[in-house]
């Protein structure tokens, strides 16, 4: 029975990465494209699927998202993509930029720190598309503000979850893994293959093991507790602080960019964190403001400031209410367990439509 069963996975698994390898002719399966948006596409590029897959309720892959970067650019004007770092499996931190680049007021939106919380990309990239339809409709905000996008901090992360071990692309990263596996024994992962399937799916850090959004290096980092206190496949808060290279790559984005505010998707629990009990007065206000407005919009509830655990954070809300004192929210999407069941993309976007058309206007005084 267990060989079996064994069997079963491998082959599972291997019909995900061929669909992985292959996502212009998944995108061409699953239609999903309104007339208006087809009526801008450019039929002389073939390279990209002809739908945006983050419009579909199918798992969310990197490679997918590769492809609605490029149509978001052959349908709208104005939208620039580029790199912002390289991880360890080679993968990039893609950036997404809308609006006017010279705009005095910045705003960030990030989602997939977190790999199991994948969910957040799709959501991310549903956000880019609709300020460009407002655009189309005739809204003036993007005249006024430049948003900037990092749809999945954690690439290497989500490739994990969704894929295992098969869903790297280096040999060296497939040991890497393979390391943290074996040093886990105690929990019975070679020996229950339920077990081993677990602890993959549920991926959480990045490659190395390491929680990234434990990992920045406020002032609470050394006293910060750490569950784990080695590579794993979540809360591990790493070596020191800063260590990870995703960790790296947003620091220095939010250091060149001096953003007005950032707002920051996770999975689960349909709530949302926006105290920090060592953000200033006025910083703590503006996290409140937009907690508001989201919480407008979704019906999601606000963490209490005595639960917010900010004592001693080290998550990216922590670093940016405490040491750059830019406001800031963490919205936790879906319910259930992560990764949440791609059937609920639909719910989330329901609840976060116009979050970030009235977070825009909140930014510009309006
Ligand atoms: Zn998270």
């Amino acid at each position: 029975m267990q060989k079996k069963y064994i069997w079963t996975v491998i082959t599972l698994s291997a019909c995900i990465t061929m669909v992985h390898v292959m996502p212009v002719l998944a995108g061409k399966i699953i239609g999903h494209a309104s007339a208006s948006a087809n009526a801008n596409y450019n039929n002389t590029v073939q390279t990209v699927s002809t739908n945006f897959d983050f419009l579909s309720s199918e798992m969310y892959t990197y490679q997918k998202m590769e492809s609605d970067i490029e149509l978001l650019k052959q349908r709208y004007e104005g939208v620039t993509s580029d790199s912002i770092g390289t991880t360890t499996d080679g993968r990039n931190l893609y950036r997404i930029v809308i609006g006017n680049k010279d705009a005095k007021k910045k705003i960030l939106v990030v989602g997939a720190i977190h790999a199991r919380e994948y969910i957040t990309t799709p959501l991310v990239m549903r956000q880019i598309k609709e300020m460009l339809d407002k655009r189309a409709d005739g809204d003036k905000s993007l005249d006024e503000i430049c948003i900037e996008y990092v749809p999945m901090v954690n690439p290497d992360g989500v490739a994990i979850s969704q894929s295992g071990i098969n869903g790297l692309n280096k040999e060296e990263s497939k040991k890497k893994l393979q390391e943290i596996i074996d040093s886990w024994s105690e929990w019975g992962l070679k020996e229950n293959q339920d077990k081993y399937n677990w602890f993959l799916n549920k991926w959480k850090n990045n490659l190395n093991g390491v929680d990234i959004n434990h990992n920045f290096p406020t002032q609470g980092w050394p006293n910060r507790a750490d569950s784990r206190k080695r590579p794993c496949n979540e809360f591990y808060k790493g070596a020191s602080a800063g260590s990870e290279s995703e960790t790296q790559y947003l620091i220095t984005l939010v250091n060149n960019e001096n953003f007005d505010a950032v707002l920051n998707y996770h999975t689960q629990g349909q709530i949302i964190y926006w105290s920090n009990q060592h953000a200033s007065a006025d910083v703590l206000a503006k996290d409140r403001a937009m907690a508001d407005i989201v919480a407008a919009h979704t019906g999601y509830k606000l963490v209490a400031p005595e639960a917010d655990g900010s004592k001693y954070g080290t998550g990216f809300k922590d670093w940016l209410d405490w040491e750059k004192g830019i406001p800031n929210v963490t919205v936790e999407v879906g319910i259930g367990t992560s990764p949440v069941p791609e059937t609920q993309i639909e719910s989330i976007w329901q609840q976060n439509t116009g979050v970030l058309p009235d977070i825009v206007k909140y930014i510009l005084g309006k």
